[in-house]
């Protein structure tokens, strides 16, 4: 620790101040010997539980074949086939294409700019709440100011926010909370500037905000009616974490682009924008890319986790996580009742901490929770835009045991 704070700079936080000496199995252990239960996955990134075989098979094997050549200079299969499985996998059997970037927010904004190019319109609408990244377009689009903005303008322009479906904080149906935020954008930009409407179809860092059921298709048959390109940034909630390969599944909407980043390779850095094939194709060629972009070792590790994937059913042992913690959180709600809300679908489940009775958020009782669990070994996640949501995103592979365990030490840190 105090050659890390000579050495890194003190601008990047951490949730435990512990080092880890190695994870996987639902388990991190650090240089100590402390074992922590992982309710966190590196932030929903180790899906398909760390180093998991697959994995680190595939990339030793491409590392002793070549480590990069640029797919700019010269191509290899390894790209092409993450790109196959992603229009495979996404939603809608239309002619699909895809390219691939280093990070989520690489990648939404790549999304930004093919919507654009597409449309020949400038306008993006993004939500309140929402978390798209940390580069200058991301953090114009990201909702919360600090930390992600505070210091860090002037932002990218024709940016323009408007209000979720927030269930909890306000009890209006999908349909009307589609019609507010449909009414706010023909008011305030409208349709004929709009490139693409870009939404998290379940809420990450804004705190597992899960919309009002109908929300989600008719902002996307909004965006069918007025060529508004839909962008479905599924970064987080995308390959297997809710219980579907992609959230926007649950409700049948086929996004015109899906964003991937994060639980994609295993770990490794590698984003995604996948999507209707005359949108994907409307780019000039050369337009887009990177040096690194797509990197053999990243494709090689996504290529074995999208394989552990299918072979192990990791949609269904998301829905069984789900299925395991929902009912016993909501059992506990009845007796905590700073508990506001327990929601999320599959293994991206979050709870609200209020003050009792009341829609007042409580974020001091969330960061004592936390770091009550710490204390007992299990780590948990913060979120939302006032900072008082629990949230919890175990690896899809956590045995049984582990997730029980886990569990109980945060009943118990809640009750008491
Ligand atoms: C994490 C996240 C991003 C940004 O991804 P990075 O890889 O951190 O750049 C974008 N959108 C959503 C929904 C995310 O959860």
């Amino acid at each position: 620790m105090a050659r890390r704070s000579q050495a890194v700079s003190r601008s990047l936080g951490h949730v435990l101040p512990v080092f880890t000496a190695a994870a996987g199995g639902g388990v991190l252990v650090d240089v100590d010997g402390n074992s922590f239960i992982d309710f966190a996955s590196g932030i929903a990134v180790t899906s398909v539980g760390n180093a998991a075989p697959a994995v680190v098979s595939a990339m030793a094997a491409q590392a002793s074949l070549f480590t990069h050549t640029c797919f700019l200079v010269t191509p290899y299969e390894g790209y092409v086939e993450v790109c196959e499985r992603l229009n495979a996998l996404t939603p809608g059997d239309h002619e699909k294409r895809s390219i691939l970037l280093n990070s989520g927010a690489e990648a939404v904004e790549n999304a930004v700019k093919i919507a654009r190019v597409h449309t020949g319109r400038d306008a993006v609408v993004v939500f309140d709440h929402a978390y798209h990244g940390r580069t200058n377009l991301t953090m114009a689009m990201t909702a919360k100011h600090k930390p992600y903005k505070h210091g860090f303008g002037p932002f990218a322009s024709e940016v323009y926010r408007v209000p979720m479906s927030y269930p909890f904080r306000e009890p209006l149906s999908g349909t009307d909370a589609a019609h507010r935020a449909i009414d706010v954008i023909q008011a305030q930009v409208d349709a004929s500037n709009v490139a693409c409407v870009v939404l998290e179809p379940i809420q990450g860092e804004g705190g597992f905000v899960v919309p009002a059921p109908g929300f989600l298709p008719a902002i996307a048959d909004w965006c069918r009616a007025n060529g508004v390109v839909f962008v479905a940034d599924e970064v987080q909630t995308g390959f297997c974490r809710t219980g579907d390969w992609f959230a926007s599944e649950h409700e049948s909407v086929v996004p015109d682009l899906v964003v991937t980043a994060k639980g994609m390779a295993g770990g490794l850095p590698l984003g995604g924008v996948t999507g209707r094939a005359e949108i994907m194709d409307a780019v000039h060629a050369g337009g887009l890319g990177g040096t690194f972009s797509g990197n053999p070792i990243a494709c090689a590790a996504a290529l074995g986790a999208i394989q552990t994937m299918i072979d192990l059913n990791l949609p269904a042992s998301a829905r069984h996580i789900g299925d395991t913690m929902l009912p016993r959180l909501r059992a506990l709600q009845s007796r905590v009742p700073a508990i506001g809300d327990v929601r999320g679908r599959g293994a991206m489940v979050a709870i609200e901490l209020v003050r009792s009775g009341t829609l007042e958020p409580d974020a001091a009782l969330a960061a004592a929770v936390s770091k009550a669990c710490h204390a007992e070994g299990l780590l948990t996640l913060t979120a939302g835009t006032y900072n008082n949501v629990l949230r919890f995103l175990p690896p899809l592979v956590i045995p049984d045991a582990l997730l029980d365990e886990g569990l109980s030490i945060l009943e118990s840190a809640l009750q008491s």
